[in-house]
């Protein structure tokens, strides 16, 4: 059976206009995305990997170029999209459990059955311990996690995200980098991944979209396919023996200079 394509991208240009100057940052991009995928986006900092995303999101207009979201032009900010950033965004004020409803809270949406699946999902993401506790009093790696929820009870069909674990120390990072992974594909979620770690970039996607300097283009995109004996996860796919080979191969193909 074909996949529905979930997300498409035709023709991006984004040129930012400032006083001083004008910034091409992205440049003809073309890109399909279906339904259940995982692609992750890797480039240069500066190539206009966070405008490409905010562009989907509908919150910036391309200079040219067009999205369209399960068939539906974009031409204001989606509704029923998750973010996860490098920040988690927590608001330090209120309780886990709060934050996690926050979003349904705005909407008026809150009762027993959503506290209920707060507490659910908060105890999966191994938080039950921590419903009442405030955000300064957990690890980066447990408001990360709190942040997940706190997407994931909204239940959206494609998932931005920017970054999202590189605030993170390297351990915490590759242990919550797994249970995202795992939660995604459990979930058969859609999902953008735009990371600098290219490890972490291929054991969690199913192609990966390498960007040039600016203006960012896409330079090309790789399909990848790790064998893996068992369930596989993340951390055991970064033991595949395809993957150093795409390791070296993105490496390559990102071209980073260090002066
Ligand atoms: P990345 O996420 O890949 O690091 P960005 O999308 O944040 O790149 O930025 C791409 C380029 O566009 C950078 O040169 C950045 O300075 C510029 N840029 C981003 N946002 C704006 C803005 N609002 N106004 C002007 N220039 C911007
Ligand atoms: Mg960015």
């Amino acid at each position: 059976m074909d996949k529905s394509q979930i997300v498409s991208l035709n023709n991006i240009n984004m040129v930012y206009h400032t006083i001083e100057e004008e910034t091409h940052a992205i440049k003809d991009i073309n890109l399909n995305i279906y339904d259940g995928e995982i692609i992750g986006v890797v480039g240069p900092s500066g190539c206009g990997k966070s405008t490409l995303l905010s562009i989907i999101a509908g919150l910036i207009k391309p200079t040219s170029g067009y999205v369209k979201v399960k068939g539906q032009l974009v031409e204001k900010p989606l509704k029923n999209i998750g973010y996860m950033f490098q920040r988690d965004q927590l608001f330090e004020w209120r309780n886990i459990l709060d934050n996690v409803v926050l979003g349904l809270e705005i909407q008026d949406k809150v009762d027993e059955s959503v506290l209920r699946k707060a507490k659910e999902l908060l105890s999966n993401y191994g938080l039950s311990d921590f419903l009442y506790s405030y955000p300064y009093q957990l690890s980066g790696g447990m408001r990360q996690r709190a942040a997940l929820a706190r997407t994931m009870i909204l239940n959206p069909d494609l998932l931005l995200l920017d970054e999202p674990f590189s605030a993170l120390d390297y351990q915490t990072r590759l242990a919550i980098s797994d249970e995202v992974g795992i939660i995604l594909r459990q979930n058969k979620k859609t999902a953008i991944l735009v990371t600098h770690d290219i490890a972490e970039a291929i054991s969690l996607c199913d192609s990966i979209a390498i960007m040039s300097n600016r203006p960012g283009r896409i330079k090309d995109i790789i399909d990848i396919k790790l064998s893996c004996d068992q369930e596989p996860s993340p951390i055991k796919l970064r033991e595949a023996p395809e993957f150093r080979h795409y390791f070296n191969k993105i490496w390559k193909e990102l071209d980073i200079h260090v002066r």
